[in-house]
């Protein structure tokens, strides 16, 4: 499969061995990093919260199973910054997009900082919030727009694709799409995959996973691997 797209796939959170490994296993040939969420920013406290530090063990053994792959996993505290080893990117999440302190020791790892747009932020505190991580000497950024509030209630957020315009012509960072927790319906993602491509997006972040039906976080918009497989060699070819 032929293109330039950087496409990060993955599980909303990590679950398993079994459940990442399945995972790793179909989307090898079609993807540049695996997302796992360890660290899971959930609304409601009673939601599965993410293996947490327990899952870093599960990280390391894909990481020897698979050597080629690189991952991306969010971080959501100073703290979490000590067990960094086997994370190739940095994500910081939509609600992190403006924890300041956690933007500048993020920065300090040099590591590549996959920086999500913030659902009430306009573009221009997205540009501003990326000051705090070059201010580390780290300009290894990739900007994300994940969808923003607004009034409409079609999808879980409104996908800003003009944004991307946007942020291509204000920075030199890439500028990928989170279709999902856009979408927050599997079928609208699909859409918004199909769009975001069409649009001219730099990469997409899609959620994944062996058996949504059964998933402990996002169940509604993480797309079956096999099913996504099909569908984006679909778009590409
Ligand atoms: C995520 O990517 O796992 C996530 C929680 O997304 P966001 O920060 O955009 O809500
Ligand atoms: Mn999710």
């Amino acid at each position: 499969m032929e293109n330039n797209l950087l496409l990060i796939h993955g599980p909303c959170a990590l679950e398993s061995e079994e459940q990442i490994d399945e995972i790793i296993k179909e989307l090898l040939p079609i993807s540049n990093y695996f997302r796992m969420g360890l660290y899971k920013p959930r609304t409601n406290i009673e939601s599965f919260q993410g293996l947490k530090k327990n899952g870093l063990a599960i990280l390391k053994k894909m990481k020897n199973k698979y050597p080629e792959i690189k991952t991306v996993v969010e971080i959501t505290s100073i703290e979490q910054l000590n067990n960094i080893d086997d994370i190739d990117i940095i994500q910081i999440g939509a609600r992190n997009m403006q924890n300041y302190e956690l933007l500048i020791e993020c920065g300090k790892t040099k590591k590549t900082i996959l920086l999500k747009r913030g659902f009430g932020a306009t573009l221009e505190e997205l540009i501003s919030a990326c000051g705090y991580i070059e201010a580390q000497e780290n300009y290894d950024i990739i900007l994300c727009e994940r969808g923003i509030r607004t009034f409409s209630e079609s999808s879980r957020f409104t996908l800003d694709l003009a944004a991307i315009t946007y942020l291509q012509e204000k920075t030199n960072y890439k500028v990928i799409v989170d279709p999902s927790h856009a979408g927050g319906e599997a079928k609208i993602v699909k859409g918004l995959i199909r769009a975001s491509i069409a649009y001219g997006v730099d990469g997409l972040i899609v959620e994944v996973h062996p058996n949504p039906q059964k998933a402990l976080s996002d169940s509604n918009q993480q797309l079956d691997i096999k099913e996504y497989q099909k569908e984006i060699r679909g778009i590409l070819k």
